[in-house]
């Protein structure tokens, strides 16, 4: 017996995919590497502990492995990204045959992926990128999955996918063939980019609550009862997460204030830097975990300047309204960075099965994606919907008073105040950009254009006497 699909790497989402697809009914060949003395027999002992994975074949090598899979095979790689996965492939290569498909589910760079599949369709082989969104429980119980590629490859390994995908509303696969190669993993960056602004977004609503004296139940309380509005699943775990107490003590209050991150963040950064977005929020979530790491300078700041916090009253309704106006924002700046780099690859993206894809299995559903999924049918604009135009008006106020609220207050909250900003300067139809450009002419000759000469023609002042 040949099995249908196998799986590379064994850790936190190879082992929830591998049982997804075994309780879909598609029964894996499962491989680890073998370290001597740290990663030895992991397939076996894996499936020793899941009655569901029965029968599946355990490896740690890896021609066997290849062997026992039925042609074209279809392997999910689940390793880290970078190195790793150019190790694996590159002793995965030789192993395999003409029209075998790999899938590289990992968080691994659009552009990698872009080198990678050329590098393996130039011997015959598909390399597909999908990005996979859920993390440890959605891998397990339905992940979002976006995949993309070579569109014959997909097409075979699609029924796996869509099997083991969450479902949406209508009962749909939220798996969807994003585009040509790269397209998939760069959604999954951008969703990851999302996800830092929605994470960071509570946070900065939990700092504010915390600074009026609210305490852990009763922010949890809060956000419980936001989530009936706002129906996010980051705002129902960070409720769960306030509620925690161990020996007494709430483990909020024992976890030490510096953010980790993996990457995706920085990439998205790098990328909106790249092509020019004015995508800000991203950035901003990101410099703020920067931020964090510093604790030790944090604290030396802190007493250098003696400054302290001060005491602030917070409306939560309008911390609520302010929270939302700031969500919409970032979903803006997301799909629209989707939108300008999927015009210059050609990738031909469409958003709404992107928003459709993103309404169950990955961390930033939300009843607002479900909102996007038709509002996105209308073009890549968020903040230019009627609808959207409706929220917008219904928070603004609110947004600026608590803006103003955080500054007064000393709480550090970049998003709240950026997603402000943002808007705000989106909805400036004149700038202050006329200076910069005469200050860049004036030290540099960079030139100008005039506002009465619709040519483009550029002009060149001599600013001052020699
Ligand atoms: P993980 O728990 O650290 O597991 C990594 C796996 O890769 C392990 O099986 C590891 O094998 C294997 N590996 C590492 N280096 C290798 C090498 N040089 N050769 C062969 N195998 C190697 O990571 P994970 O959380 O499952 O994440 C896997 C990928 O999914 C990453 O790209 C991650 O960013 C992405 N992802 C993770 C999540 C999440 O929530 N965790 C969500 C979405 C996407 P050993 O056990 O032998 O070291």
């Amino acid at each position: 017996m040949k099995y249908e699909i196998g799986v590379i790497g064994l850790g936190v989402m190879g082992k929830s995919l591998s049982r997804n697809l075994a309780q879909k009914g598609a029964l894996p060949a499962l491989y680890n590497r073998h370290v001597a003395g740290s990663e030895e027999k992991v397939a076996e002992s894996f499936i020793a502990e899941h009655a569901v994975l029965d029968g599946a074949g355990a490896f740690d090598a890896l021609k066997p492995f290849v062997d026992s899979l039925a042609t074209p095979r279809k392997i999910i790689l689940m390793v880290n990204a970078g190195a790793a996965v150019d190790s694996v492939l590159n002793n995965l290569s030789g192993l395999l045959s003409p029209g075998d498909i790999v899938l590289d589910g990992g968080n691994s760079h659009y552009q990698e992926t872009q080198r990678r599949a050329a590098a393996w369709a130039a011997k015959g082989l598909h390399f597909l990128g999908a990005g996979i969104s859920g993390g440890e429980k959605g891998a397990l119980l339905g992940p979002s999955i976006m995949p993309s590629g070579n569109r014959k490859a997909y097409d075979e390994i699609a029924p796996f996918l869509a099997a083991i995908a969450a479902k949406d509303a209508q009962g749909q696969a939220c798996c969807t063939y994003v585009g040509e190669q790269g397209s998939g993993h760069f959604v999954k960056m951008i969703h990851n980019g999302i996800e830092y602004v929605e994470m960071q977004l509570i946070a900065e609503c939990y700092a504010l609550l915390k600074q009026a004296q609210y305490s852990n139940d009763e922010i949890a309380a809060f956000f419980e009862a936001w989530c009936k509005d706002v129906g996010s699943y980051l705002l129902e775990i960070s409720a769960k997460i306030l509620r925690v107490e161990t020996k007494g003590e709430y483990l909020i209050d024992q976890i030490l204030d510096r953010a980790g991150n993996k990457g995706t963040g920085k990439w998205s950064t790098e990328t909106i830097a790249q092509v020019g977005e004015a995508a800000s929020l991203i950035p901003a979530a990101l410099l703020a975990r920067y931020l964090s790491f510093f604790k030790a300078k944090r604290e030396a700041a802190q007493a250098f300047y003696a400054v302290a916090p001060k005491a602030v009253q917070v409306d939560p309704d309008h911390l609520k309204a302010a929270y939302r106006f700031s969500r919409i924002v970032n979903h803006h700046q997301g799909f629209s960075m989707i939108a300008e780099v999927a015009k210059k690859e050609d990738w031909g993206i469409d958003l709404t099965e992107i928003a459709r894809i993103w309404t169950q299995g990955c961390i930033i559903k939300s009843d607002l994606m479900q909102e996007l999924v038709h509002y996105l049918k209308e073009g890549d604009q968020l903040l230019m919907h009627s609808s959207i135009k409706a929220h917008i008006e219904q928070d603004h106020t609110a947004a600026k008073k608590m803006a103003a609220t955080a500054i007064e207050a000393q709480v550090h909250a970049p998003c709240l105040l950026e997603a402000v900003n943002f808007f705000h300067g989106y909805t400036s139809a004149q700038s202050s950009a006329n200076l910069i450009q005469a200050q860049r002419d004036f030290f540099g000759a960079h030139t100008y254009q005039r506002i009465d000469d619709p040519s483009g023609k550029s002009y060149h002042t001599h600013w001052e006497e020699e």
